[in-house]
């Protein structure tokens, strides 16, 4: 009978100590599906930024930097409200977005200005500026739960100086061919990131019907960006993405 326990006793702890090594904890994930198109897996809350493509994910909350049409994109949103159902709870989006919002009913909306904070379960959604054109906004996104910090900017297009009180930012989220290169430089060392993520291109021609209005030649800008990081000697380092493919954060 006491070696009928051992054994027992013996089972469980392998049990335990393999369920440990087969799910190493990760802190969230996210995707980028092309364009500015981000989505963030994080504490439970799915949040998508900038959906486009026609490409549906489900999603509890939108961020929507600015009302262009590869940004606040209607048939994309009406697909992602088709297969999220009452999932989605609420779009964040410019003072611009009101017209947009207007064709995606069924779901809170609320237009924020810089400088304004929502929070959303676990999350703190702050407004900062965004440059392109008319009033857009960027998103800095921190997670309650694991203190990961995110920040899209948008369709951003020009230094200005705004950034320089930015908390600290894990990952940002840049917009290849808008701005110049001067001017990304300066940027970065305002906001210091610890990854930057270039977007605004397309990588694998996934929906191709609505276009992409990216540079034509995204590895010129991010191998110019690279090569100035490294001279300049600032710290954050490159993440190269692929689109549909998870980064899992640890
Ligand atoms: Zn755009």
């Amino acid at each position: 009978m006491k070696k009928q326990a051992f054994y027992f006793l013996a089972l469980v702890l392998i049990f335990f100590a393999a369920s440990n090594l087969g799910c190493q904890k990760t802190k969230g994930a996210f995707l980028w599906w092309g364009c500015d198109y981000v989505e963030l897996d994080i504490s439970g809350v799915k949040v998508l930024i900038d959906p486009y493509g026609g490409i549906p994910r489900k999603a509890n909350l939108l961020l929507i930097t600015h009302s262009h049409a590869d940004h606040c994109h209607v048939p994309t949103l009406r697909n992602v409200l088709a297969i999220s159902g009452k999932a989605t709870e609420l779009a964040l989006g410019s003072s611009q977005c009101a017209a947009c919002f207007d064709q995606i009913p069924g779901i809170e909306k609320k237009l924020v200005a810089k400088g304004e904070t929502v929070h959303y379960k676990n999350l703190l959604i702050q407004a900062w500026p965004s440059v392109e054109g008319e009033a857009g906004i960027s998103y800095f996104i921190r997670d309650g739960q694991t203190g990961i910090s995110f920040l899209h900017l948008g369709d951003h297009n020009s230094y200005i100086r705004d950034f320089q009180g930015m908390p600290p930012v894990d990952y940002l989220f840049l917009a290849m061919g808008k701005m110049s290169l001067e001017d990304m430089i300066a940027t970065l060392k305002d906001i210091r990131p610890k990854y930057l993520a270039p977007i605004h291109y397309m990588t694998q021609g996934w929906a191709p019907q609505y276009g992409f209005p990216s540079p034509a030649d995204p590895a010129r800008y991010i191998a110019d960006l690279e090569k100035r990081i490294k001279s300049e000697n600032i710290s954050t380092q490159l993440l190269i993405l692929k689109t549909g493919e998870p980064f899992r954060l640890t």
